[in-house]
């Protein structure tokens, strides 16, 4: 089965369509919390499809666009020791920093920094560079943190003592609550991340439903994902059955993957974390456990994080809480635009602003 192919159907998406246009006839806000999400619905054209009483808006659901200021700041800082190598994915090299400068530009300057694609590459490169601590930049959701905790074990198991991780781990689950303690965000429904949800299933979800009356489904990033997990949060909505549902069965298990889970939760616990736009939110980040200290690079290397301010003019904060558009930001496609990008919502390849503009997305 060519997957590619039945995902996309025209016939059955027009279908799907048709009946979230008879079924949805009330205006329903509803948010895509995933990224991925925001690429796949602008990139398959169905934004143009759904009906008008379908109001659609992006959340925080790209890692390097909720990365907060003063973590950017952070490891800038680091990048410049000359005792450190950076190992990062290759999004966050030009994300800027209140002085706007970049790992981009850190490293035309001579910080030693290297993209990728794995952290087991990061590891590799402290085999390579045993007279350097080589640091791996931790940015990422629930989906990312399995493979960097399964990672800093291999590293303990072959006494490679010069890895080390910063961890800027954030947890979509305690993001979701916060948004729905705003009284301004207003989100009738959440179409729910499905690479996140592979990872921690739907119980960390219920919350949704069982506190805020609030549907959500779990989506897969093809066309037919997409409407069919929006065709199950209109219907609950209709019926007034608030739940969480998964919609995308072919990758998500309802419990998630425990085993995956449990590597993370043996190095990494919960913490208070600080999210672009957002501020503080209980529980939502990932520190070392005690035991596993000696791969925490701001323990290890002593770095601190410091207060930073918001870049100046930049609107991502309200864009990541779905208050505004992209396209409302005053710098967006005139100060910002990829090749010159004013904050990472504009960066990152699945950030809304970089996907309204590839998109050619306008109000
Ligand atoms: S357009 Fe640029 S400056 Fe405006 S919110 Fe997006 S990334 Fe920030």
């Amino acid at each position: 089965m060519d997957f590619l192919q039945e995902f996309s159907d025209p016939e059955l998406c027009r279908a799907l369509v048709a009946q979230l246009v008879e079924e949805c006839t009330e205006p329903f806000r509803f948010m895509e919390v995933c990224g991925t999400h925001t690429v796949a619905i602008f990139r398959s054209g169905l934004r143009s499809l759904l009906p008008d009483t379908i109001i659609h808006v992006s959340g925080p659901g790209c890692p390097v666009c909720v990365t907060h200021e003063s973590e950017v700041e952070l490891y800038l800082e680091m990048a410049c020791r000359r005792d450190t190598v950076t190992a990062t994915f290759g999004d966050l090299m030009k994300v800027p920093g209140a002085g706007g400068s970049c790992l981009k530009t850190a490293q035309a300057e001579g910080a030693h920094v290297e993209i990728v694609y794995s952290p087991f590459d990061a590891l590799a490169l402290a085999r390579k560079y045993p007279d350097k601590k080589v640091v791996f930049l931790g940015i990422g959701f629930e989906t990312t943190a399995p493979t960097i905790a399964a990672t800093i074990k291999m590293a303990r198991e072959q006494k490679i003592d010069n890895f080390l991780v910063l961890s800027f781990h954030k947890l979509v689950p305690p993001a979701l609550r916060a948004l729905l303690d705003d009284p301004e965000i207003g989100v009738d429904g959440f179409l729910l991340p499905g690479h996140v949800s592979t990872i921690i299933g739907l119980e960390p979800y219920r919350f949704l439903a069982d506190d805020y009356g609030i549907p959500g489904a779990v989506a897969g990033f093809d066309p037919l994902d997409v409407l069919k997990g929006l065709l199950a949060i209109v219907r609950m909505k209709n019926e007034g059955k608030p739940a969480v549902t998964n919609e995308y069965r072919r990758a998500v298990s309802d419990q998630g993957n425990p085993t995956a889970v449990a590597i993370m939760e043996e190095v990494f616990e919960p913490a208070d974390a600080l999210w672009r736009g957002i501020g503080s939110i209980p529980g939502s980040g990932l520190v070392f456990r005690e035991d596993w200290k000696d791969f925490d690079a701001a323990a290890v290397l002593g770095l601190e994080q410091k207060p930073a301010k918001p870049l100046p003019g930049c609107k991502c904060g309200d864009v990541l809480k779905g208050k505004i558009r992209p396209d409302e930001c005053p710098l967006f496609k005139k100060r910002c635009t990829p090749a010159t990008p004013v904050g990472p919502c504009m960066v990152s390849t699945e950030g809304s602003c970089a996907a309204y503009f590839k998109y050619h997305i306008e109000s």
